[in-house]
């Protein structure tokens, strides 16, 4: 019987994960690509793979034929029946009735997507849709999808709204240096950097706000937790401090660890470190001092002075003694950028904190500083154009309630949830300085 090449005939009827549920007998039609095929004589045994999971198809006769000439990596669709099975790798398999070829591979693919022979990553980032036929890689991006599933929700049930801002801006908003500018109809615009200035505007009347969106930085770093586009998890909340702050981070941090353990996404991971893992979910992430910082990088040869930032050699110390999550708070006032407040205990210090995972910083974020004029002292006191913060500043002349936020890096979350060192390795298509395509 040939393949009635009608539409819907040529649709499947299940992802692999649902064969396991059926009954034997069961007719189905099942669609993905052929991640390998063994000749056996008079029998065959073709994997089929899609991004569920995969299947062990049984072919005999022209089935059998056919199946030989089709390249690995071809797409195609099975019609078959399920029968029980002897390998221990799969729970049933399917007798082939007929394959029909969607598309073929070509027999000279770049790198090799069953994982057997190891491609660098430069490789599979060149050819990165391949790259994610790998199982143990497509992993990572059903893990990102959902864990961006349940910030969302854990936000949405904490009464944040989302919000959109624009990333094509007209000024400099933290007035940093690292922004890619462009023509904008004879005028210059920038890449943002940051929501900052927008998502204070909004909590004026939205209350609390949370954006998930990429932001651009201009800086020539080669390290493996910098890209210059990067997802970010940006939060700001009315009437809250920044130890709400963090108590809610902190939640949702837990939240997308418990996750990862539950679901058996942490691949690759030792049962030693898992455990760790959980140690983290179970109990409350040590508040160091940034004083308390440098006390310690004392006691381990590092002489850090009061007011100089923690350099990346100090952070891999001091990510040696708290090896896992960790906040440092109430840094000095001039480390941080204007729109931080002056700590309540000593103005020389802040109100902010950075979320540290080890040696990597997670989060950073604060209590904001929401009064008019000791927020334009500070604009200019750090030498920044206060004309270009107009629009800004007429917020606050609105009734600007005191107010908290933070920024997450959502890839280095997720660096740290699929246990991989570099970023570029949670990124779908990473843009570093000598990358920008594909
Ligand atoms: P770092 O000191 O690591 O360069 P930062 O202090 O400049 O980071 P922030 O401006 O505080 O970064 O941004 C908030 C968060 O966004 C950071 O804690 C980090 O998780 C993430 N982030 C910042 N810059 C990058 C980048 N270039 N690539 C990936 N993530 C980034
Ligand atoms: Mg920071």
């Amino acid at each position: 019987m040939a393949l009635d090449k009608s539409k819907k005939s040529l649709t499947r009827t299940h992802f692999s994960k649902d064969l396991k549920n059926l009954q034997i007998g069961a007719e189905i039609r099942v669609a993905g690509w052929i991640e390998d095929f063994r000749d056996i004589g008079k029998l065959g045994f073709l994997t089929l793979r899609d991004v569920t999971g995969a299947i062990q198809a049984v072919l005999l006769g022209p089935n059998l034929e056919k199946a030989k000439s089709i390249p690995r990596q071809s797409n195609i669709l099975i019609v078959g029946t399920i029968k029980p099975t002897k390998s221990r790798e799969f729970e049933v398999e399917v007798a082939v009735k007929e394959i029909y070829v969607y598309s073929e591979a070509t027999q000279s693919l770049p790198i090799d997507p069953t994982g057997r022979i190891e491609s660098n990553l430069d490789n599979r980032l060149d050819s990165r849709a391949l790259d994610l036929r790998n199982p143990k890689i497509s992993k990572i991006f059903v893990l990102r999808s959902q864990v961006l599933k349940i910030i969302r929700d854990f936000f949405i049930l904490n009464n944040f709204v989302e919000v959109n801002t624009p990333k094509i801006i007209g000024s400099a908003s933290e007035g940093g240096s690292n922004l890619f500018s462009l023509d904008y109809f004879k005028r210059k615009g920038y890449l943002a950097q940051s929501p900052q200035l927008y998502k204070e505007q909004l909590i004026l009347s939205l209350d609390r706000v949370f954006e998930i969106a990429p932001y651009f930085r201009a800086e020539n770093s080669h390290t493996v937790r910098h890209l210059n586009e990067f997802l970010s998890v940006d939060i700001e909340a009315s009437y809250l401090d920044y130890f709400d702050i963090m108590d809610i981070i902190e939640e949702l941090v837990k939240r997308t660890l418990k996750y990862t353990i539950e679901s058996h996404y942490h691949a690759g991971l030792s049962s030693s470190e898992s455990k760790s893992f959980l140690g983290a979910v179970d109990s409350p992430f040590p508040r160091l001092s940034y004083e308390q910082c440098l006390k310690d990088l004392g006691g381990m040869d590092e002489k850090i002075s009061f007011g100089d930032d923690l350099s990346d050699s100090s952070l891999r110390k001091l990510g040696e003694k708290y090896n896992s999550f960790y906040f440092i708070i109430d840094w000095p006032l001039d480390l941080k950028p204007f729109y931080i407040h002056e700590n309540d205990k000593d103005p020389v210090l802040s109100k902010s904190f950075d979320l540290q995972y080890g040696y990597l910083e997670l989060v950073s974020g604060g209590t904001r500083q929401h009064d008019i004029n000791k927020l334009k002292y500070r604009i200019q006191n750090q030498g920044l154009p206060i004309d270009s913060f107009t629009n800004h500043l007429r917020a606050f002349e609105w009734g600007m309630p005191p107010h908290s936020g933070c920024g997450l890096g959502f890839d280095r979350l997720m660096m740290v949830l699929s246990d991989l060192p570099n970023i570029r390795e949670v990124v779908l298509y990473p843009r570093d300085t000598s990358r920008i395509s594909p």
